[in-house]
This record gives structure tokens, C-alpha cells and sequence, in this order.
């Protein structure tokens, strides 16, 4: 029987992507990219998402840190772009991380779904996300009443899926593993780290990616879980 749901944030409850792509179109108008002779907006977006995950799968394993990730995504992009390296925006990065986090854009039916498995369960979250940002989001997207404990990987040292986080935050939660549940949408992290954990997961698949065998429980939207739970 479950009591505790932890949720994965973002990709998962907070809209990153949209979130991310409404933040680089107003600094492209900030900036005025398009002097620049960055023409197309699309085109800045596009490119810079690319960059981003390929840093971040760098990241993800060990072969950079999180500060050349940051230092990285943005100059890379513009020299891509074409941009002459002294005319790259030295706070572009700085701006983005700032601004990110305060926007509320979330999954469709996160609120109400998150409003009536509150009166029903437990909910935390676990986060590998940076921890000021993390804070930010769960504050502007007013998030935080709805959670009894916020884990960040931070604060434990150590990412999901590594067992140790997962450890943490029943332990903080004061709750069994077999009465536990994960939800998020990274495989890797989410729904392996759980499962090697000995926790149930549920993969949050909004995109339709293909679902691997080993993997159970699925939904494309959150408003699904009103039938599970
Ligand atoms: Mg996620």
C-alpha cells in the first residue's frame, strides 16, 4: 500500500523545456540578437538546445563540471552562430539562469492532480536540479505547499540514481521503500535509480519515447494518476 509519492521536478511537474524556450526568446529580444546578424530566433534556440544536452550528457558522465557546462552552452552557440567571440554577451549566461527559474509554466493538470494526491498521500520531491534554482521554481510556481519534503542533490552530494539519494529522502520522509513511489521522466535517473533502489516507479512519458520492457508503469500525462492512485 503506498503513502509516499516523490516526484521527479523538472521535465516532470515544472515545464522546462517551455519554460526554457519562453526565457531565450525574450533574451534574444533583450540582447537584440537579431543586430547581431542572429537572424533567426528559431535557428538560436534550436542550436543552443543541441549544445545543452550534449554538455549535459557530458556532464552526466563525469567528463565536465557543472561550471564549464555553464561557462560553455552559450558561448558555444554563438560561436556556432557565427558570432565574432568579442561580441558574445559576457551576462547572456548569467541572465539565463537568473530568469529560468522564475518561470510557472507546468504540465497540463500538475495542480490539480498534485491537490488531490496531497489529501490521499505524502508527496515529496528529489531533484537533481541546482539548488537555487530548484528553490526559485518551487517558490514563484507556488509548489511548496503541496510537498512535505523538498531533496536536492546538492544538499546530499550525491545525484539520483546513485542509491544514496534515494536513501535520504525516504529516511527524511520516514517512509518503507514498499510503500513508496517515484515518479519522473528520466529513465536513467528516475526509474532505474528507483527500481535498483528496490522502489515502484511510474515513467512520466509525455514525448511517447519508446518504453524499454523492464520498465512497468507508464503515462504520458500526469492526469493519468488520478486513476492509479
Ligand atoms: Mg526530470
Amino acid at each position: 500500500m503506498i503513502k509516499h509519492i516523490f516526484f521527479d521536478l523538472d521535465h516532470t511537474i515544472w515545464d522546462f523545456d517551455r519554460n526554457a524556450q519562453e526565457t531565450l526568446m525574450e533574451l534574444y529580444e533583450i540582447y537584440k540578437l537579431k543586430e547581431l546578424g542572429l537572424t533567426s530566433a528559431e535557428n538560436f534556440i534550436t542550436t543552443y538546445t543541441i549544445n545543452n544536452h550534449q554538455l549535459w550528457a557530458q556532464y552526466h558522465v563525469g567528463k565536465i563540471t557543472k561550471e564549464a557546462l555553464r561557462e560553455e552552452r552559450f558561448r558555444k552557440t554563438f560561436i556556432d552562430l557565427g558570432l565574432h567571440p568579442e561580441l558574445i554577451p559576457a551576462n547572456f549566461e548569467a541572465d539565463y539562469v537568473a530568469m529560468g527559474p522564475t518561470k510557472t509554466n507546468l504540465f497540463e493538470g500538475a495542480e490539480k492532480v498534485l491537490a488531490y494526491l496531497q489529501n490521499k498521500y505524502h508527496l515529496h520531491i528529489i531533484s537533481n536540479g541546482f539548488k537555487e534554482a530548484v528553490v526559485t521554481k518551487m517558490t514563484v510556481s507556488n509548489l511548496n505547499p503541496y510537498f512535505k519534503n523538498v531533496v536536492i542533490s546538492e544538499d546530499v552530494g550525491v545525484n539520483k540514481p546513485d542509491k544514496a539519494i534515494f536513501e535520504h529522502a525516504l529516511n527524511l520522509a520516514k517512509a518503507q521503500k514498499q510503500e513508496s513511489i517515484m515518479i519522473g521522466d528520466s529513465l536513467e535517473a528516475d526509474i532505474y535509480g528507483a527500481q535498483n533502489f528496490g522502489m515502484r516507479a511510474i515513467f512520466f512519458n509525455p514525448l511517447k519515447a519508446d518504453k524499454p520492457d523492464e520498465v512497468k508503469e507508464q503515462i504520458h500525462h500526469l492526469e493519468e494518476l488520478l486513476n492509479y492512485f
